[in-house]
Order: C-alpha cells, then structure tokens, then sequence
C-alpha cells in the first residue's frame, strides 16, 4: 500500500479522476438576505434574525453586493452569464438548517460554462468550470465529547453568501499536483477580486474534491467518493492522493469502489467512510416563492466588467516583465492579493525587486511564521522592508548586519535607519581600519595562509574572510576585506 505518492506520480496502471466543488464565503458587509453582520466567529448566535432563522413570515432580501461578487468572479473565470438568474429552494432536513431548506441555484445558475488557466510544474493546464452559483451559508454544529457529549449549534454562519465554483464534467484534473494547483489559483483569483478572503483555516475557502480512478485510457468512468473536512492546501493535496491510491489498490485487489462520502482525517493521514451515497439525496428543488428573478441587465454588467481588478496572471506578467522576477517568485507574489499588494508597495521603496521578494519569502516569513501571524498583521511594513532593501542594496549595510536589523524592526516596529544609527551598524569602508582587521587574522593563523600561498589551497580564504567579518561585528564591506586580503596574500607569496 504505497499508493499515496506513487498514483500522483502516474506510476500507477489507473489514472485519476478529479472534479473540484469549492465554495467561497463572500466578502460582504451583511448576510445574504437579511442585515445581520457577516463576520468570521463571535458569541455564537449573536448575528442572527428571524430571516436567517427562517421563522415563519420572515421575508429574504437579496444582497446585490453578493450577486456582483459572483458575477466578477463568473467573469474571471470567462463563464457566460444570464441575462436572468433564479433562485430555487434546496428541501433537505439538518439541524444546522432550521428552515428545512436552502436558498441556492439550480436551473439557473449566474455564469456557466468557463475555464481557468493556470501552471503546473511550468505546463500550461485548462480546467474547466460548469458553473458558478450564489447560495446561502448554513449554521455550524459544535460537538463536545466526553461525559456530557452534547452538541450545540451556532447560527451566526446561517445566511452567509455563500459561491459555489463547480468544475465541468469530464473533469480536467488528473492528480493531487493539478487538483492543488487548481486550488491555488482559483484562491489567488478570489483574493485579487476582492469576493473572498481565501481562508481555508476559518471555512471561508472551502473545497469538495470528487476522486475516482480508471485504467488508463479506459472511456468509461469509476465509481466516485467525495472527501469532506479539508481545511488547507495540504490536507487537499494529501486527501485527494491518498483517495486515489486507496481507490487504485481496491481494484487492483479485485475489491469495489462504493460511492460515499469521505471523511478526512489529518493525523491518521487516511480517509475514511461517512456515509454512503448509494441512492443519490432527492433536494425537490423547486422556484424560491418569495424572491423574483434576478436580472443581470447589460448596462450592469458593463459596469462591473469595466471596474474589474488585476487578476493573477496578469501580475505575474508583470513579475516577470516589469520587475525581472523569476518564474518561481512571480508565482509565490501572486498566490494572494494581501501578499501581492505588499510586494509592490516594498518594491516601490526598496528599488530592487528581486531583493525584496528575497526578503520577504526568506527572513521576514520567518519571523512572521514564527509568530504564527501572517503578512498583514506583520510589524514590519512594506514602507519600512523597502528602507532595509535600500540600505543593503546602497551598500550602507551588509546582508549579515541587515538579518540584525530585520530582527528589530521586527521586535520594536523602528526604522531601519534609525536601528542602524543607533547601534553604530553603518558598513565599515575605512581602508585602514579593514587592513588592520586582515593583518590580525592572517597574523592569529599563520598555518592557514601557510596553506593558502604555499600548498595552493585557495579555498582556506574564506575562513580568514569569516574571522575578519566577526572581528568587524559583520560590518566590514566585503569587497574591501577581499581586495585587501588579496593584497596581502600576494605580499606573503611574494616574499
Ligand atoms: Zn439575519
């Protein structure tokens, strides 16, 4: 059973099949039909009234915010749109859901029929969307374990707008590499249009994947189980090749896939069965009868199309074309939109781009994971990374010195120019003060420049370099320790 890895790497006689649900939390001041606030958390059932309730009489309001968040989106991700959208009543019982319904879309969905590119392991891929539909949130179950083993439900969730993205079938995906890159995209795409907040942590940016398996080249297609409970990139990636290879492994085994609901359970690393989808749910959707159709005229799609930001393939051109960025790092700037706004902001200070980028994915990341906090609730902003980036790249500090400085901007939130001032870390350039320094360390090992201009062995000059740089306190500029070291070797040699 080592089918984890080896059915993603396409070892394998059977061949993955990936469709992709994915729903988005949209980023709107109020709930979809009433005026609760939408907000992540809180004392649970404090953003709830009798429309998210459903209580009886309550009536639903739409939220046009939320319909131009999906249309932005059905347009990103080049759908066609209605000119007429419905809304339909999905009739299921659950106790997260106190009306016994659900206000979604069936018929007629906002956009349909879409693709989205994106880049796997630098290949061009095309994965196509069947639609892209608005619905409402449902309330959330908190179970509690042990004696009392109670569970509680929290409706501030209920009647949040909730985006479905659903990929078109057959589907395009064909391993958890694709399926993740997919994901990543589609993300990065919802950031930069400012419709959802992309936290997979908090549930706002939540995925479905459908797996099955079929010989390869094999028409016909397997038996299919969608894995629930996946709440990051990882645990999506992990799932889906995890799924496959189980898949793979039964069949090869001369078992059966049976159509279910997965569960996911992180540190077993497995999946395992939640219940089985053997006779498909019936929703009897029907008409919602107390909202119209919604109409998406020209004139308003118009001006939504003509307000429409960046997206992220457009900036990754401009990575790569307007800042000399690599392909890599183009992509690590625009996996969000918070972290691509603060690129550029850095960049326009610090001048070299691709320091900045060095920066902030090496030793700022560092600190801010180590904190467990991320980019924008980062003490050091981009105005201030910018000012580290230009006293490096002015050469008014060295790299060594600058990592010291990082620290503090980091711990105290001061500017680099003042940290450096007040600690005297300016670049030491005074010839002969670095001439002194060398002359030390050559004298304190004469073994090694024995070494260096005797047996040859060039390579020992970076051990004197190393003690000249930690006598300085890591601010001797390194071209100038270089140039007089080679100076004094070559007297040496000489003599
Ligand atoms: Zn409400």
């Amino acid at each position: 059973m080592t089918t984890e890895s080896g059915i993603s790497r396409g070892e394998s006689a059977y061949e993955p099949v990936i469709g992709m649900e994915c729903h988005a939390e949209l980023l709107t001041a109020s709930k979809m039909f009433c005026s609760c606030e939408n907000r992540f958390g809180g004392e649970p059932n404090t953003r709830c009234c009798p429309v998210c309730l459903g209580l009886p009489g309550a009536l639903p309001a739409v939220n046009r915010m939320a319909v131009e968040h999906v249309i932005r989106t059905a347009i990103a991700l080049n759908c066609s749109i209605e000119s007429e959208a419905h809304f339909d009543r999905k009739n299921y019982y659950y106790p997260d859901l106190p009306k016994g319904y659900q206000i979604s879309q069936y018929g007629k969905p906002i956009g349909s029929g879409g693709w989205l590119d994106f880049e796997v392991e630098g290949k061009p891929k095309r994965v196509h969307i069947r639609r892209v539909h608005l619905e409402e949130d449902t309330g959330k179950l908190i179970h509690f374990a042990g004696d009392s083993q109670r569970s509680f439900v929290d409706f501030n969730r209920s009647g949040v707008p909730l985006m479905e993205i659903v990929t078109e079938f057959p589907p395009d995906l064909h391993s958890a590499d694709e399926a993740r890159a997919y994901l990543t995209e589609l993300r990065a795409v919802l950031t930069f249009l400012g419709v959802c907040d992309g936290k997979m942590e908090e549930g706002s940016l939540r995925c479905e994947p459908n797996v099955s398996v079929r010989l390869r080249n094999a028409e016909t297609y397997g038996a299919k189980t969608e894995i629930k409970n996946l709440n990051s990139f990882r645990a999506v990636e992990r799932g889906i090749a995890f799924e496959a290879g189980r898949q793979a492994t039964l069949l090869e085994t001369g078992g059966v896939v049976r159509q279910e609901t997965r569960g996911w359970d992180e540190g077993r690393a497995a999946t395992f069965s939640q219940r089985s989808k053997e006779v498909e749910q019936e929703y009897r959707y029907f008409p919602e009868p107390d909202l119209p159709p919604l109409r998406l005229d020209e004139p308003w799609l118009e001006r939504i199309r003509a307000t429409m930001p960046e997206l992220p393939s457009s900036l990754r051109n401009r990575c790569l074309t307007e800042y000399g960025l690599s392909a890599y790092d183009a992509r690590l700037i625009s996996e969000s939109r918070a972290t691509a706004q603060w690129f550029e902001a850095a960049a326009a200070v610090g001048g070299d781009a691709k320091l900045v980028v060095n920066w902030m994915m090496g030793d700022l990341a560092r600190l801010v994971n180590a904190a467990g906090a991320s980019l924008d609730q980062c003490p050091v902003t981009p105005q201030r990374l910018g000012e580290l980036v230009t006293l490096v790249s002015s050469g008014a500090i060295t790299g060594k010195i600058a990592k010291a400085v990082l620290d503090e901007m980091y711990a105290t939130g001061e500017p680099p120019a003042a940290i450096v001032e007040a600690r005297g870390w300016r670049t030491e350039r005074d010839p002969a003060a670095i001439r002194g320094l060398v002359e030390q360390a050559c004298n304190a090992n004469p073994e090694i420049v024995a070494d260096i201009t005797l047996r040859g062995l060039t390579q020992k000059r970076g051990f004197l370099i190393g003690q000249v740089m930690k006598a300085s306190g890591g601010k001797a500029d390194p071209g100038e320790v270089n140039r007089l070291l080679d100076e004094l070797l070559a007297r040496a040699t000489g003599a």
